[in-house]
């Protein structure tokens, strides 16, 4: 028998509004599992962003609840939730976000500086997670040195890291081509294979129509939650 994965986020009847009446979300409520790839998809101004703010604890909720890897966000302080984000979420950007100067090494080892991990672990396990997006031959590069593809992997290799509850793409493949698009996805489902719990923020159907579940948003609600059937 199988038991039902642990929820990594659940939010129950959340609303986000802004200041002259702007709602931008109106009571939403979703379960993320361990083990799941998810794609929150929607056209712009749908609310996507300020779901993955409230998911990734980088916004608080106007009303309703939200549990990120077992904790009630409302009850922590900005200090903690700093510390559960540090811990427990590994964000990448569309743009990469990553220091210029630094090589893939440091670039990733600093997915690690708030985790009170020594420099040189930092940086063994910095290499570990580059070999796990195929960057192993990259380890010295900076960013200029590296194709858009391989810095979304850098991107990626920091996430992951620390081995967070959860991954949260926000249009990770938004700045680059076809080709590299689709190599970041194969790698993100890789990466899910492996146990790795993937949400994946898009305005793309079709890479929404790729994932095995997708949440779909419009006017800050969500209009369908739909999943493929497994092929084997
Ligand atoms: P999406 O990511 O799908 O484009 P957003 O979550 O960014 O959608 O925006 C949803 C709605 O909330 C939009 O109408 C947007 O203008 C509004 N909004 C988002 N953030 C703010 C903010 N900080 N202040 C005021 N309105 C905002």
């Amino acid at each position: 028998m199988t038991s039902t994965p642990t929820p990594v986020v659940e939010l129950r009847d959340v609303t986000k509004s802004y200041e002259g009446d702007v709602h931008a979300l109106r009571g939403v409520s979703l379960t993320v599992r361990e083990g799941e790839l998810l794609a929150i998809v929607g056209p712009s101004g749908s609310g996507k962003s300020t779901a993955l703010n409230v998911i990734g604890t980088l916004d608080r909720p106007t009303s309703g609840t939200v549990h990120v890897a077992g904790y009630d966000v409302n009850t922590l302080s900005d200090a903690r939730l700093s510390t559960l984000r540090a811990r427990h979420i590994g964000f990448v950007f569309q743009h990469f976000h990553l220091a210029p100067g630094r090589d893939a090494v440091d670039n990733v080892a600093d997915g690690l500086l708030y985790a009170g991990v020594p420099l040189g672990e930092r940086r063994a396990r910095a290499r570990a997670a580059l070999e796990r997006v195929r960057l192993g031959h990259r380890l010295s590069h900076r960013p200029d040195q590296l194709s858009g593809g391989e810095k979304q992997r850098v991107a990626i290799a920091r996430a992951l890291v620390g081995e967070p509850a959860l991954l949260l793409a926000d249009e990770p493949t938004g700045a680059l081509d076809t080709a590299s698009g689709e190599m970041v996805m194969d790698l993100l489902h890789d990466l899910n294979r492996t146990g790795t719990t993937i949400c994946v923020i898009t305005h793309d159907n079709d890479i929404a129509e790729s994932l095995p579940r997708r949440i779909r948003f419009r006017d800050g609600e969500i209009t369908a939650d739909s999943r493929s059937r497994k092929v084997s």
